[in-house]
């Protein structure tokens, strides 16, 4: 009798160590860690796009960062009180889309502070990042430039494609972790390649965040005036 229970004492610490698989599970951990990207959206806001891609956001989790033409907020209200309230970074693009390269420092100051005080009115004070139309800026005009400004890492040219697969494929072959991406929420083949990928990506554990947690989660501390490409990388002009 006292041998059988030395058996099954033996048997049930065999059966409670089996169930503790230190091993493995650290090994599972390790492929799963998780992988950061920042989808960017320029150039809206637009009525139906924009909208479509926030429930398409929302269903899957995603967060994102809208760099919002001035000149379309009025009217669009609504899509930035809903941006906000769902986690996602708004920016600035300037008020009509002008490049803030070589430009008049007056035209430049305009441009940028026009469209701040309308996110100010709407959202409340704020750091309301400053994506440069065409990515092009100067060092004179970034130094009066009070936040800081966001580049790319990836750019599947979806405003010259229109293709919503082929503007997927584009990301979904380049794409790293730490990455920012460049669409246009203006274009309905954009918002069905940015949830395409979406999903695709979540299935490999990517995380989608605003460009702010994504640097964030990087360590990376941002800086006024500066333009970043990525979650670690500087860009100069
Ligand atoms: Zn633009």
């Amino acid at each position: 009798m006292k041998r059988f229970f030395a058996l099954l004492s033996a048997v049930l610490l065999a059966a409670l160590y089996a169930g503790r698989p230190v091993q493995p599970a650290l090994q599972a951990a390790a492929l799963q860690e998780p992988k950061y990207v920042a989808l960017t959206f320029d150039d809206g806001p637009r009525r139906d796009t924009t909208s479509a891609l926030l429930d398409g956001l929302l269903e899957r989790g995603a967060h994102a960062t809208f760099f919002v033409i001035g000149q379309q907020i009025p009217g669009n209200e609504d899509l930035l009180l809903r941006m906000a309230e769902e986690g996602h970074q708004i920016g600035n693009h300037t008020y009509s889309h002008v490049s803030l390269q070589g430009t008049a420092e007056f035209t430049a100051i305009e441009e940028i502070h026009k469209t701040e005080v309308l996110l100010e009115e709407l959202l409340g004070p704020g750091d309301y990042w400053l994506r440069p139309p065409y990515g092009l800026v100067d060092s004179r005009t970034s130094a009066l430039v009070s936040t800081p400004m966001v580049y790319w890492s990836l750019d599947p040219e979806d405003w010259k494609k229109l293709d919503a697969g082929q503007v997927a494929r584009q990301i979904l072959q380049n794409v790293k972790s730490g990455d920012i991406v460049l669409l246009h929420d203006f274009y309905p083949t954009s918002v069905e390649a940015a949830l395409q990928v979406i999903d695709a990506l979540q299935g490999e554990g990517y995380v989608f965040l605003t460009v702010r947690e994504l640097m964030e989660q990087f360590g990376t501390q941002p800086q006024a005036g500066a333009l970043y490409a990525s979650a670690t990388q500087e860009r100069s002009w």
